[in-house]
């Protein structure tokens, strides 16, 4: 067969058709009176309302660009973190920013680093640019430094490190990211993803601003999808030296965050008072979730964050395949991490009080 020019049609750069589509988490069970989303990690707790009135005035002019530069929200966000707003790239949602490092450090042929149950988006962003991603093990369903530092090679141009990590909610205290950053190259980017920082109620943690201001190397990324509430209008953040903030502005979008998002999270990130009802009601339900499911024989990874890796039995019957479906046929979605490497445990999002008391009847009548 004779291919002729007008049989030809475009192709997608090498390596492009390698990539696995990110799966989000289901959001429909059909036949059931309510439906309970507690597949992407949502916050039960919805937006301030603060938020909601600053999208609401948003509404008022359509027709004008947004400030390319985000400033409102920038100074938001330096004012409540103490950062100075030179050092803050705002992205549509952190996933964007994640994505522009990429572009940004990698060249085809060079290496990227995550850990053997990281964040799924890294390998995306990683393969997009034709660089290759490496993965480090983990060691009971936790990031280990040494792991990480044995697959450094001179190919190697960034890191990714989810502190605390999803799906497994599990976190390295800050003195190990410190031996991290320590025995990395100086020219290797560590990127800490803190999508959950407000979340975690640890002494031994932190989000790593520190770090970033004493180096030249490493690049903090924070979402408003996660406790803030707002993950339909798609903001992040990043905190990095001058020089990486310089180099990422080139190539971003120049309106990438529309001025719903600029307005609602300015308002949202100052509204401390609905932040801590948040870290509250998930300290308590975190705490409750984790007595409930282990009460009825489930193994779950402790988790700093808002959701629980939980394991299913090896019985077929009570696998988490089939948990899944029992649960998503009485209204309760949860997410399916197989593609993480757990093919026998379902993540849990800690979900209103409604939802999780009915999660656990239902995997208490599944598990009978
Ligand atoms: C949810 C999440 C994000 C945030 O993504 P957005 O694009 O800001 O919504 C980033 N990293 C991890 C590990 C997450 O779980």
């Amino acid at each position: 067969m004779s291919t002729t020019l007008k049989d030809l049609r475009p192709t997608p750069k090498t390596g492009l058709l390698d990539i696995a589509a990110y799966v989000p988490g289901k959001e429909h069970a059909h036949g059931v009176a309510k439906v309970y989303k507690l597949s992407s990690n949502e916050s039960p707790l919805g937006a301030s309302t603060l938020a909601a009135d600053a999208f609401a005035t948003a509404a008022k002019n359509l027709e004008i660009y947004p400030d390319g530069q985000a400033t409102a929200l920038k100074q938001a966000i330096a004012e409540v973190h103490g950062l100075n707003t030179g050092n803050i790239l705002c992205g549509n949602g952190s996933d964007e920013l994640l994505g522009l490092l990429c572009q940004t450090y990698l060249s085809p042929g060079d290496e990227a680093v995550y850990t053997e149950h990281g964040f799924m988006v890294y390998k995306i962003y990683i393969m997009a640019t034709g660089g290759t991603p490496v993965v480090a093990r983990e060691k009971n369903e936790q990031a280990e430094v040494d792991a990480i530092l044995s697959v450094v090679t001179p190919r190697t141009k960034i890191v990714f490190l989810a502190n605390p990590n999803n799906p497994t909610g599990t976190y390295l205290p800050f003195e190990e990211v410190r031996r991290l950053h320590a025995g990395l190259p100086k020219n290797v980017l560590l990127v800490l993803d803190a999508a959950y920082a407000e979340y975690v109620r640890r002494n031994d943690y932190e989000s790593g601003m520190e770090l970033v201001s004493s180096s030249e190397n490493v690049v903090m990324t924070r979402t408003f999808s996660k406790i803030y509430g707002l993950a339909a209008l798609r903001i992040g953040w990043m905190f990095a030296p001058a020089h990486v903030i310089d180099a990422v502005n080139r190539i971003r979008g120049p309106f990438n965050l529309n001025s719903a998002a600029i307005l609602a999270g300015a308002a949202a990130i100052r509204d401390r008072a609905h932040i801590d009802r948040a870290v509250a009601f998930n300290d308590e339900w975190l705490a409750y979730m984790v007595e409930q499911l282990t009460t009825l024989g489930l193994r779950v990874t402790p988790s700093v964050g808002n959701f629980l890796l939980v394991h299913f039995p090896d019985d077929a019957a009570k696998s988490a395949e089939a948990a899944d479906a029992y649960l998503t046929s009485k209204g309760y979605i949860l997410r399916r991490v197989t593609g993480y490497g757990f093919p026998n445990a379902l993540r849990l999002t800690i979900g209103s009080e409604e939802a999780n008391r009915g999660v656990v009847a239902a995997l208490s009548e599944f598990l009978k």
